[in-house]
């Protein structure tokens, strides 16, 4: 179903996502979130090929805009299928990890950096003079659309992880959050407003349930 002729008023899973507009590499990653705090539900808005469509297109904008215009249109003509899925979804996990490994200053596993480092490859693409002369084409090594566009949030993993952002990359501490952000100001504590509404909520109603000291 493309965009256009998607009913209005139909959410979809995108649509739902608690936090969108950090980088691209941890928007993939927080496409699996919590819903409800502590005891809230593992949430995933990339279970069908059709919900990787409503995603990249909700990602289009700030996709490479050489790549934007041909992938609007596969996206359009063309549903994406279980293999693409399944490639998003293990540079998901591997970013995850990554970004696990950045936020506890651990050592990055081998096997997640190989999954980026591959992954990023498919974003290789050049220029080439039309036949015209005055004006140029985009040409990438993959053919898949979608793939160069996985390549590009690869590129994007690697770039922000090594780069002077990657020491403002947090795991939101909210009690059974599990999103990652980019710590955008001094006072952001939160992936989102309604993780820190819930954590001074609880705090207040512990304090409330907590015997009051002795008065002097
Ligand atoms: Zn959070």
């Amino acid at each position: 179903m493309s965009s256009t002729t998607r009913q209005r008023g139909t959410r979809t899973a995108t649509d739902l996502l608690p936090l969108t507009g950090e980088p691209l590499a941890l928007d993939l990653v927080n496409t699996t979130y919590v819903h409800g705090g502590t005891r809230g539900t593992l949430m995933d808005a990339l279970t069908e090929p059709t919900e990787l469509d409503d995603w990249l297109r909700s990602c289009l904008p700030r996709l490479g805009a050489r790549l934007r215009p041909g992938l609007a249109a596969l996206l359009d003509d063309l549903p994406a299928g279980p293999g693409h899925l399944e490639s998003y979804l293990e540079l998901r996990a591997a970013l995850r990890e990554l970004s696990g490994t950045l936020v506890a200053g651990a050592a990055a596993p081998h096997p997640a950096l190989a999954v980026v480092n591959r992954t990023a490859r498919l974003a290789a693409g050049w220029l080439e003079f039309a036949p015209d002369g005055g004006t140029a084409t985009a040409h990438w090594t993959e053919p898949d659309l979608r793939l160069v566009a996985l390549g590009e949030i690869a590129a994007s993993g690697v770039e922000l992880l090594t780069g002077p952002a990657a020491e403002q990359v947090r795991a939101c501490p909210a009690p059974g959050c599990i999103l990652y952000f980019v710590r955008s100001h001094a006072r952001r504590e939160w992936c989102t407003t309604t993780c820190g509404n819930r954590v001074r909520v609880a705090r207040h109603s512990k304090r409330l349930r907590e015997p009051a000291g002795p008065t002097v």
